[in-house]
């Protein structure tokens, strides 16, 4: 995952300390989107504290999701936390087209949550969008020469009540803009059932 936020960010120095913080590093950025870097910036200056969790193999977690944590010992004088669970071995059963692989992963998938918790966004209740949080992180991939996410639901493959094979399997727009007016769709595939999420009563990647 550190590779993957250095090449978001554009921050060759990135890194976790010993201590598991997040350190940004002080060389200048190569490459990269500026969008992501101002994120990170943010909710290192923000109030709360983000706490990042290996939550592989969870089947309650559907690659990514963030929710409140609570202080053990009282919250007296402590900053809201917020716990960003990433579930690893989901982001391994994807498979698809290269450039939408290439815009989603354990990396994207963090700045989603912490966008979440820096400037307190919403995903949409219902298919035909991406949302406001994806609005954001659309931006860094294409700030990064990548392919944009474009719908927040994965859905079903096409025919998927003829066998019991396709049930099992789901799929996830991304496209770019290719030339004046086409654009290209690329797509990410997996197996809901390894994966988690099914049934699927809100059909979500990474919340
Ligand atoms: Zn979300």
């Amino acid at each position: 995952m550190t590779v993957q936020l250095r090449a978001i960010t554009g921050w060759p120095g990135l890194h976790f300390d010993g201590d598991g913080v997040l350190r940004f590093g002080d060389s200048h950025p190569e490459g990269g989107s500026q969008a992501a870097r101002s994120l990170l910036a943010s909710a290192q200056a923000g109030k709360n504290l983000i706490v990042i969790e290996d939550a592989s193999g969870d089947t309650n977690v559907v690659f990514c999701r963030v929710a409140e944590g609570r202080w053990k010992s009282g919250a007296g004088g402590k900053p809201p936390a917020f716990v960003v669970q990433i579930d690893f071995a989901d982001f391994s059963h994807v498979t698809g087209d290269e450039d939408a692989r290439a815009a989603f992963n354990a990396g994207w998938g963090v700045m989603h949550e912490i966008d979440h918790v820096v400037r307190d966004t919403v995903d949409p209740g219902g298919p035909g969008e991406a949302g406001e949080c994806e609005e954001l992180i659309n931006r860094m991939r294409r700030e990064c020469g990548l392919a944009e996410r474009a719908e927040y639901f994965y859905t079903f493959l096409p025919g998927a009540g003829q066998s019991a094979f396709k049930a099992r399997f789901v799929r996830l727009a991304f496209e770019r803009a290719e030339g004046q007016k086409k654009r290209r769709r690329y797509w990410l595939l997996w197996d809901a059932e390894r994966v988690g999420g099914l049934p699927a009563p809100d059909q979500v990647a990474g919340r």
